[in-house]
């Protein structure tokens, strides 16, 4: 919190100043003994990636150390999904739960863009290795646009785009209409409700090329799945997803 004293001063002279603070949980990092992003502590580090779990290649949920990740997990078994992979931060539990929540809801957009920081510094090695040429937000629905005064897609796509150094398109996916807000509905009903929600503008700029879709949070997937199902039939050859959070149990 030092750091907002010194507001307006110049950052190198900050970086000399003071040590690094872990955005998580502000800690010092500067002892960190394993070259880790400065962006996150050792500590931290270990609750978003624990040493003794694999995400799921297909869903993004954590599996225990004996789990196949390129198997169907428990999450998502029995589920075809369009798109090819998921990079995910975390599962939807303790700090980083609390704070995806404030930041969704907040008028804010500090903690979206503090989890789309450690994101970027935690799993961009993942997301280079998929050769991706654009990046696509999930647009949000006109209600939650009048709601909020920024989209918390947009905001993390933007950040992927800077580190992967990207194109990201935020027009070539539109709303084609509202769902039903999903928070109870039974995976089938989600399904239904997402059928043909999307429409895509200008698809000669993604006819061919290797999309990474990107969402706050997955839950079920569907939403992802029929943007993707949508970008497949314009033309697009192969699509990932970056969420920030997955939302385990109910994708199955
Ligand atoms: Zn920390
Ligand atoms: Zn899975």
């Amino acid at each position: 919190m030092l750091r907002s004293l010194f507001r307006g001063t110049s950052r190198d002279f900050l970086e000399w100043l003071l040590p690094s603070e872990c955005l998580l949980c502000r800690a010092a990092t500067e002892s960190n003994p394993d070259n880790v992003p400065p962006t996150i502590c050792i500590d931290c580090l270990e609750i978003v990636n624990p040493p003794e779990m694999v995400p799921c290649r297909n869903c993004g949920a954590s599996l225990g150390p004996h789990a196949d990740p390129s198997g169907k997990c428990p999450h998502c078994r029995g589920r075809r999904f369009c798109f090819k992979s998921v990079t995910c931060l975390a599962m939807y539990e303790g700090a980083l739960q609390t704070l995806l929540l404030k930041g969704k809801w907040s008028s804010s957009s500090n903690n979206i863009r503090t989890l789309a920081k450690v994101f970027v510094d935690v799993r961009t090695g993942q997301l280079r290795s998929l050769n991706i040429d654009r990046i696509i937000p999930i647009p949000q629905i006109w209600h939650r646009r009048i709601m909020r005064n920024f989209n918390p897609a947009a905001l993390f796509a933007s950040e992927i785009g800077q580190s992967l150094k990207k194109p990201v398109d935020v027009n070539i996916l539109r709303r084609s209409r509202g769902t039903q807000l999903q928070k109870r509905a039974s995976v089938s009903n989600r399904r239904a409700s997402q059928r043909n929600s999307f429409r895509i503008r200008d698809s000669h700029i993604v006819y061919g090329k290797r999309i990474l879709l990107v969402d706050d949070v997955l839950t079920t997937g569907a939403t992802c799945d029929e943007a993707v199902r949508m970008l497949t039939q314009a033309g697009v050859k192969q699509c990932h997803v970056a969420v920030l959070i997955r939302v385990p149990g109910h994708a199955a």
